[in-house]
């Protein structure tokens, strides 16, 4: 059987997550599973141990360090668990029984964070956006000064929301930026924590990027287990334990590809172009409407419904005949999602343009 090379894959993959790689980054990482820089050992078969990928991991951490702006007050590591580990492992190593943390409810993930927190200290959840399906990104609320931290998740992968600003308080937050980290420059003053499951933006399934100012650990009073204690991870390097070497090679090499793109801030107008060229026809095509409010639509997963709703299946058969996968919507929303993250190019995006123009011809 003769199996198609990366360069004649015909998909657009507008996929939630796991999601889109750069096509590069693809043959690359297929290259070194066969035979890795011509050690004639594959990447899947070396110790995490070895020179090879101890540098790997360090130029992993030191790419992360120069997109965002690091200084040497943060710690970087890649972790497993997911991000949904993050979600009680911040609050287990930085927050007290007795201290007070606000959450900014706005969906799914958010709510799950707020759940395992709650095991850990007082939470308090200072707006949410669950009255219309999470639909925006509540503002104007008030953040208390004896907040230990804020919490947010910037980007809301299933209801297609974004914070474009942060709110304006002087209380470290603590954040969930799976699915737009990278997407964006960001100011790392504002942060004391920041986590991201690599499986939106990054790379592959199977690590999550940690980035902690250092100095806000070791002040809690409960027993931490070993495997759970971000400073076991910091002294060890991402190595305490066999890290996930895979994934986290794959992630260096979409990071090295972000770097040659001209960084985070060259990386935010290509997503802007290509956000603003699907909005503009979810707002001008008749048959289409954004599920999100318009000034909290994220920029890497559009949500849209269709204004009759029979007309879905037929939208989804003519999207799916065209090449284009995953754009069905989260259950939660409803209609459909277009993830467009960094490795979506704007010709991809164009594609899924066109058929919605196509279908308005024929549905008109
Ligand atoms: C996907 C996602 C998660 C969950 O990530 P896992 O790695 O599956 O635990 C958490 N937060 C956000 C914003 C996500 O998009």
């Amino acid at each position: 059987m003769k199996s198609l090379s990366v360069d004649q894959i015909k998909k657009q993959n507008f996929s939630a997550g796991p999601a889109i790689l750069p096509a590069t980054v693809i043959k690359e990482a297929a290259a070194a599973v066969a035979d890795w820089n011509g050690s004639g050992l594959s990447i899947l078969e070396v110790s995490h141990r070895g020179k090879e990928f101890v540098s790997v991991l360090e130029e992993a951490e030191a790419l992360t360090r120069e997109l965002l702006g690091l200084t040497d007050d943060y710690a970087v590591l890649f972790l497993t668990g997911g991000a949904s580990t993050q979600f009680y492992m911040t609050c287990m190593n930085i927050l007290d029984k007795d201290q007070t943390a606000c959450y900014v409810n706005t969906g799914t993930w958010s709510t799950k964070a707020i759940k395992e927190a709650k095991l850990f200290g007082n939470i308090e959840e200072i707006a949410s956006s669950k009255d219309r399906n999470f639909s925006y990104i509540p503002k104007g609320y008030d953040i208390p000064d004896h907040a230990h931290f804020l919490h947010l998740t910037s980007n809301n992968t299933i209801s297609g929301t974004e914070f474009h600003q942060l709110p304006d308080t002087a209380v470290p937050i603590v954040c969930d930026m799976s699915s737009n980290i990278f997407s964006r420059p960001i100011d790392i003053n504002r942060y004391s924590l920041i986590y991201a499951g690599a499986q939106k933006n990054l790379g592959p399934a199977g690590t999550t990027l940690v980035i902690i100012k250092k100095d806000i650990l070791g002040k809690v009073e409960r027993a931490i287990p070993t495997m759970l204690n971000y400073q076991t991870h910091i002294d060890k390097g991402s190595s305490f334990n066999t890290p996930p070497v895979y994934p986290i090679f794959v992630s260096m090499l979409t990071m090295r590809w972000v770097k040659a793109q001209g960084g985070v801030a060259a990386m935010e107008q290509k997503n802007i172009a290509k956000a603003n060229l699907l909005y503009k026809e979810i707002d001008r095509n008749p048959l289409f409407k954004g599920a999100a409010a318009a000034e909290d639509r994220s920029r890497m997963n559009v949500t849209f419904v269709l204004e009759k709703p029979e007309l879905e299946a037929a939208f989804l058969e003519a999207a799916t005949n065209a090449g284009c996968v995953g754009i069905k919507g989260h259950r939660s929303v409803g209609g459909f999602r277009a993830s467009i993250y960094n490795a979506m190019p704007i010709e991809g995006v164009q594609v899924l343009v066109d058929i919605m123009q196509e279908f308005a011809r024929q549905n008109a």
